[in-house]
């Protein structure tokens, strides 16, 4: 039926590809894409013969404004190069808009490389925050650090080899040295993830710009961990036993 597929593609290992998400590919009118030829090889993959169109949310508006005419009578799959579509990849605006206009939105759940490394870290997953990219310039990369620093949560980072090393170090200066794991090449065949402080960490790679893409998780804030009320009470309790007990 008409309207705009969300579709997650995989994170390096094809056979990621869920059944459904390969279904739509094989049935959309229109499959909207980043890179076409990143993406022909995944349509090639799944059996899709359908025609591509690029879309990035910095692409003309008149470009965003067919596709969402399109939806009204036609399937228009949305993918990206790597994973979830609109999760440090083009897609929002495109929701966005098609939502203003009541189109039938449909998603197609999948990988996403900051899920994908939060599981794999051993940090909390109860309370996370997806930071993505952080900016390329280094006053404005500590200030985006600056500003989560305080946060109670797992912190999920996307980061390039040449930058690992001097990104960890600026993590430990502005967030402290806590616990952290650097997720590398998840569901390939040089997958590995290293976990240690941001300190160890940044040490570990300090030469080694390594090559492929990659994932920083950060743990939250180490705390003192808090004296709960049963503890007071029992403290309490126990100094009582050692008063000297006033006759009457
Ligand atoms: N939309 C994608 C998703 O759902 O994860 C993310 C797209 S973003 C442009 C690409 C970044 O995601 C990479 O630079 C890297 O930080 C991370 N990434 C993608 N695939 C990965 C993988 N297999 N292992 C580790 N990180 C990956």
């Amino acid at each position: 039926s008409p309207g705009l597929y969300i579709v997650a593609g995989p994170i390096g290992n094809l056979s990621d590809l869920t059944p459904r998400a390969a279904d739509i590919l094989r049935r959309a009118d229109v499959v909207a894409v980043e890179d076409s030829r990143v993406s022909a090889r995944l349509l090639q993959h799944a059996g899709s013969d359908r025609p591509m169109v690029p879309y990035h949310d910095h692409s003309n508006e008149g470009l965003r404004v067919r596709l969402i005419e399109r939806m009204g009578q036609e399937a228009v799959a949305l993918l990206s190069d790597a994973g979830t579509p609109l999760i440090s990849d083009p897609g929002y605006k495109l929701v966005r808009d098609a939502r203003a206009v009541g189109r039938a939105i449909y998603t197609l759940p999948g990988p996403c490389a900051a899920i994908a490394a939060l599981t794999l870290s051993g940090l909390p997953t109860d309370r996370f925050l997806f930071q993505g990219f952080l900016p390329a310039k280094a006053k404005a990369r500590e200030d985006a650090l600056r500003e989560v620093a305080g946060l109670r949560a797992t912190l999920v980072f996307y980061e390039s080899g040449p930058r690992l090393s001097a990104s960890l170090g600026t993590m430990a200066d502005v967030l402290g040295d806590r616990d952290a794991a650097v997720c590398r090449e998840i569901s390939k065949k040089f997958e590995e993830t290293r976990t240690a402080t941001l300190v160890e960490l940044a040490r570990l790679y300090v030469d080694a710009a390594p090559k492929g893409e990659i994932v920083v998780i950060v743990g939250p804030p180490g705390e003192a961990p808090a004296a709960s009320e049963e503890d007071a009470d029992a403290a309490l309790r126990e100094a009582l036993t050692r008063l000297p007990v006033a006759k009457a």
